[in-house]
């Protein structure tokens, strides 16, 4: 039981729900290193929703809106930390879920399949969907689901690893990255990088979603207009103080 006035109570919750998807079988053991590499770059940028993640955060809604078939992928690190309000996010933008796992077992995509199931929510990518290779490159870490990723315009993805981020890009869709880490290949590679930690980012999204959802079509295309994930970048990086 971790007491509430620890100094690093939030963190520590964290590190509980990561470590309780791990015992659970649907977290591999290197997402606990994935979320590790977050924590340092989350201290770094004081544990806070930084400004430039905001500006990424109203792009990336617009994107979503914008999109003809969006789509959340989601993997054990992200379902461990805010899977409900992953489902809140997709039921606000009408987006799918689908489960996209870096190690990928039966087993682990069985478990998080239960879990939305729990929740009355169905997500595609479990091997009961058709399941293709993006533009054939026959690897397990291209497989997607017919009816979601694999036709998808834009996908959002969090904790993502850089080879299947290029294999998106590459294929023409359009990529969301949640990543703390602005250098990551997935950051920049991304069309829009919201350098944030979930657990904020996807709340924030709903708000802002809410928000935008009364938006014209025109006013949302100017929003992503006026983005540049370059500049964006660049500024998250200069909010990384190494005192
Ligand atoms: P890439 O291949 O894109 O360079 P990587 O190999 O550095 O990525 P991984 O360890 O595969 O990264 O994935 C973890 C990434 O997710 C890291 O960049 C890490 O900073 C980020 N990350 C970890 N936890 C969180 C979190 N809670 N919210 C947002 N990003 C996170």
């Amino acid at each position: 039981m971790i007491p509430k006035n620890h100094p690093r109570y939030e963190s520590l919750i964290l590190r509980e729900k990561i470590k309780k998807a791990f015992c659970e079988g649907y977290l591999a053991d290197s997402g606990l290193i994935a979320h590790g590499r977050g924590e340092a770059f989350d201290y770094l940028i004081g544990e806070k929703t930084i400004a430039t993640a905001c500006e990424s955060i109203k792009a990336a809604v617009a994107a979503l809106i914008l999109a003809k078939n969006p789509v959340i992928s989601v993997n054990g690190n992200s379902v461990a930390l805010v899977m409900d309000d992953i489902v809140s996010l997709s039921k606000v933008l009408n987006v799918k879920i689908e489960i996209n796992l870096f190690y990928r077992t039966n087993e682990r995509v069985k478990i998080i399949k239960n879990l939305f199931k729990r929740r009355g929510v169905c997500v595609l990518g479990s091997d009961e969907d058709e399941l293709l290779f993006i533009d054939g490159i026959e690897s397990p870490r291209s497989t997607a689901s017919k009816e979601g990723i694999y036709s998808a315009d834009l996908v959002l993805v969090s904790l993502e690893d850089g080879d299947r981020t290029e294999i998106l890009v590459n294929s023409g869709k359009k990529v969301i990255a949640i990543d703390l880490n602005p250098l990551s290949r997935t950051a920049q590679m991304a069309n829009i990088t919201i350098v944030d930690n979930i657990i904020r980012a996807i709340p924030l999204m709903i708000k802002i979603a809410n928000e935008l959802k009364e938006k014209d079509e025109k006013s949302l295309k100017k929003i992503i207009a006026n983005f540049s994930n370059e500049k964006n970048l660049k500024e998250s990086l200069e909010s990384i103080e190494l005192k």
